[in-house]
This record gives C-alpha cells, sequence and structure tokens, in this order.
C-alpha cells in the first residue's frame, strides 16, 4: 500500500512541478466568515446554477446550513457548528467553514478519470470538460471530502452535463478576475492569490488567533493530499468544521491506478491474439466431401480419397 502511495506521489509532484510556479489557492478564514452566504448567492449566479423553489422545498431543512450538502446544483455550502462557548458572555460558539472542492494536488478524482474530463488546470485547480465525461461516477467514490455530485443534464440548457464540483471559476481567474465567491465576500474572509502567499498569510492568522487564546487554532490544507488549493484558516482547530483529519485516496483508487497498465497490456494481448486468429483463418476452406452411396464412402472431391468408410452392416451412419 505504502507503495502504491508513494508512486502516486511521486506522478504528483512531477505533475506539480510543471505548474508550481503559477500555483493559485483560494485561501478561507473563517475567523473573518460572518455567514453571509454571499459567496454561495455569487457561485449560483455566475456559474448559472438554477435553485428553483421546488429544488428549496427539498433541501429546506431550517437550520443555519442551508442547503445541508453539496448538490447537483449546489457547488459551494456554508457549514455552522454550534460548540460550547469560550466565553462567559455568549452563549455559544459559531464555528463557521466552507465547503466545497479542495482543488488536491494528489487529486482522486482526477486520478481515476477514464477520458480526462476532470484535470488539472495550469493554476493547479481541478476543473472538468463537460463534452469529455461519459457519466461513469468514477469520481464520486473516489474524492476523500465526498465532492462532486451526479446531474445528469442541465436543468437550464439540457445540455449532458453529468458531473458537477467547483471549477474554480477558470473563465474569470483566465481573465485575471477572482473566483466569483471570493468577488464578493466582504469581511475578507476570502482571499485568491498564489498559493505560497495564501499558506504564508494563513499561518500568520492562525498565530494571531493562537495569541487572542483561540489556542486550537490552525492552517488546514498545506500537506493534506499533496497540498490542496483551498487552504483554511480554522478558528477553532479541525473539531469545528466538516473535515476529515487525514484524508486519503482510498486502495481501490490506488488499486485502479495500479491496474491501468497492465488493463492497457491485457487489452494489447487481447487485440494482438484476436488478429493471430484472423490470419491465421485466412485461406482456410473446409474440404468438400461427397457420399458414395454404393460403396458407403465418404470422398474428398478434390483429392478423390476415401476419407472414412461406413460401415453399415455394423449399424454405422
Ligand atoms: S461571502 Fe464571505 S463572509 Fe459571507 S459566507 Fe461567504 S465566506 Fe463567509
Ligand atoms: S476535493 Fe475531491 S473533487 Fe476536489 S480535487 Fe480533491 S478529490 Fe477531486
Ligand atoms: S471558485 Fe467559482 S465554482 Fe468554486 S465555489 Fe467559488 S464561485 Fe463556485
Amino acid at each position: 500500500m505504502a507503495t502504491v502511495q508513494y508512486e502516486l506521489n511521486r506522478t504528483h509532484l512531477a505533475e506539480r512541478n510543471a505548474y508550481a510556479a503559477s500555483e493559485k489557492a483560494i485561501l478561507f478564514d473563517s475567523s473573518r466568515c460572518s455567514g453571509c452566504k454571499g459567496c454561495m448567492v455569487a457561485c449560483k449566479c455566475w456559474n448559472m446554477l438554477p435553485s428553483p423553489m421546488e429544488l428549496n422545498s427539498q433541501e429546506w431543512n431550517a437550520s443555519l446550513q442551508c442547503p445541508y450538502d453539496l448538490g447537483p446544483n449546489t457547488r459551494l455550502t456554508i457549514t455552522f457548528r454550534e460548540l460550547d462557548s469560550t466565553s462567559p458572555y455568549r452563549p455559544v460558539d459559531w464555528a463557521i467553514g466552507r465547503r466545497a472542492c479542495m482543488h488536491c494536488t494528489d487529486a482522486g478524482c482526477v486520478n481515476v478519470c477514464p477520458t480526462g474530463a476532470l484535470f488539472h488546470n495550469e493554476d493547479g485547480l481541478v476543473t472538468y470538460d463537460a463534452s469529455k465525461c461519459i457519466g461513469c461516477s468514477y469520481c464520486l467514490g473516489a474524492c476523500p471530502f465526498d465532492v462532486p455530485r451526479h446531474i445528469g443534464k442541465d436543468d437550464l440548457s439540457g445540455t449532458a452535463i453529468r458531473i458537477n464540483k467547483c471549477t474554480g471559476c477558470p473563465d474569470r481567474v483566465s481573465h485575471g478576475m477572482n473566483p466569483a465567491c471570493v468577488t464578493t465576500c466582504q469581511p475578507g474572509a476570502l482571499q485568491f492569490g498564489d498559493r505560497t502567499e495564501m499558506v504564508k498569510i494563513a499561518e500568520e492568522r492562525a498565530a494571531a488567533l493562537k495569541a487572542k487564546g483561540y489556542e486550537n487554532a490552525s492552517v488546514y490544507g498545506i500537506n493534506e493530499m499533496g497540498g490542496t488549493h483551498v487552504i483554511y484558516v480554522l478558528k477553532y482547530g479541525l473539531d469545528g468544521y466538516e473535515l476529515p483529519a487525514n484524508p486519503s485516496i482510498s486502495w481501490m483508487t490506488s488499486a485502479s491506478e495500479i491496474m491501468k497498465p497492465v488493463l492497457g497490456i491485457g487489452f494489447i494481448a487481447l487485440v494482438a491474439g484476436l488478429g493471430a486468429c484472423l490470419l491465421s483463418g485466412i485461406g482456410y476452406r473446409r474440404d468438400e466431401l461427397r457420399y458414395d452411396e454404393v460403396n458407403h464412402d465418404v470422398i474428398d472431391v478434390d483429392t478423390g480419397d476415401i476419407v472414412k468408410h461406413i460401415d453399415k452392416e455394423a449399424g454405422e451412419r
């Protein structure tokens, strides 16, 4: 298992070096988030993700966290967790988090996608080409953060977009703009820029929070999954947020990576075998035979040779 993971990491490190110079990241500082959900609305507006009344009635849950989870038309949701208060003046502390694609370097979804529909773009963000998606749903099981959702088709355009997840807004970023969610955030909880810069800011913010008495404050995403391109400042530490402590690619996903060359060799062998059968069959012609009813012989028409004598007296047929 360790070998499998090592091989994967080596592949992704090589990939990563290719785009390291321009790696970008979204920074989410939970200590600055007011929970306004403006980013969720901006994501829906920019990416034309519908939110019709019927969908709202299905997803409405009367809690602050609404929709509760990601969905076919929801790439981003803000999470709320109630914690024991650290202050005598407040009844509770609210840990406000963000749930969307983490844009992993070791991205399980990219590893398993058989058509290359999911891929790292030049900024290191994991985006997708809907025209290449065949709807196999492998990426759904390969993501350690349970992010991609099956959509079937785009409700507005009717075109076959089979998977939905945060793309990092490449149509904005490639034109020098920030992702839609980042642009709309009023308290500055979201930032976008060079990944090294975002990591530096996150570490400084976590240190400042610790100095203020939030001793569990930490940074998430520096090393997880080979380094994610969404970096979190966790005001209350990992326990306050919907993030796994040790995310990893499942052994089945790793095995599928290892099996790709084996399956490829198997497929080539199958094609070669079929080709050999075809070649060996070229020129083959079945012998033409006739039956001599007088002598009860089976005779080869071309050579006149008796192939077989039928002994009628012995009851042979
Ligand atoms: S827009 Fe900013 S402050 Fe509002 S919920 Fe999103 S991240 Fe938090
Ligand atoms: S969080 Fe999931 S969907 Fe996003 S890049 Fe990582 S593996 Fe892929
Ligand atoms: S980066 Fe774009 S697609 Fe991703 S959550 Fe923000 S607005 Fe939505």
